[in-house]
């Protein structure tokens, strides 16, 4: 059985795929020793329990939903949460059998046993040693004052198509413009493609 937060549909609203319009499973509980729980804003509290096949045939009537000929709801992104605190791969296997794009969300502080189509690693730890997944597609950190020396390991020792660095929001404050300026210290004085994302579904008042 699988623990679930919520289903929705919306667009990506960080990082690589920003904009792409995904179906979202938020997956229930997260048990990361994470630096900003206290701040952290995601209801990822349990609301119901349901099969990894009951789960898929909830998606596909939201597919049905939603497509239409001329237009695919291709993506499917697990989130959480930690997803990966729980056994997903029969909900990932049967989504990509059924010839969806499956997007992962972790904190890359647990195994991951099976292939996805996107996988995006969102540090907990500043240490890339801590990491349990050392490469993927995108790797987001979000910028809480972590050194240049510490980015600089991470981006060295982890292989990822990409790098994101996001504005920490503390209290609705957010750290943008050191962000920004991280940013371009990364890519002009240590040559390392770090680059920002934003939470644009935040901006723009959407899920
Ligand atoms: S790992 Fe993610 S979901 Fe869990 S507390 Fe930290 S920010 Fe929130």
């Amino acid at each position: 059985m699988l623990k679930v937060a919520e289903e929705f549909v919306s667009i990506q609203g960080e990082g690589y795929l920003t904009g792409v319009p995904m179906y979202f499973i938020r997956l229930a509980g997260c048990s990361v020793a994470c630096p900003i729980k206290k701040y952290c804003d995601t209801d990822y509290s349990f609301k119901y329990e349901v099969t990894a096949k009951e789960l898929y045939g909830r998606a596909l009537v939201w597919f049905d939903e939603v497509s239409c000929d001329s237009y695919a709801l291709d993506w499917v992104c697990i989130t959480g949460g930690e997803p990966l605190d729980q056994d997903i791969s029969e909900l990932v296997a049967l989504l990509r059998a059924f010839g969806k794009k499956v997007m992962i969300q972790t904190s890359g502080m647990r195994d991951i046993s099976f292939d996805v189509d996107w996988l995006v690693v969102s540090p907990k730890s500043d240490r890339w040693q801590d990491l349990k997944i050392q490469k993927g597609h995108e790797l987001k950190l979000v910028y809480r004052n972590q050194t240049p020396h510490l980015m600089a390991e991470m981006y060295h020792w982890t292989k990822f198509h990409s790098y994101f660095l996001q504005p920490y929001e503390k209290k609705t404050n957010y750290n943008t413009q050191e962000t920004v300026d991280m940013v371009l210290h990364m890519c002009n004085k240590l040559g390392q493609s770090w680059r920002l994302t934003t939470q644009l579904h935040k901006s723009l008042g959407v899920r």
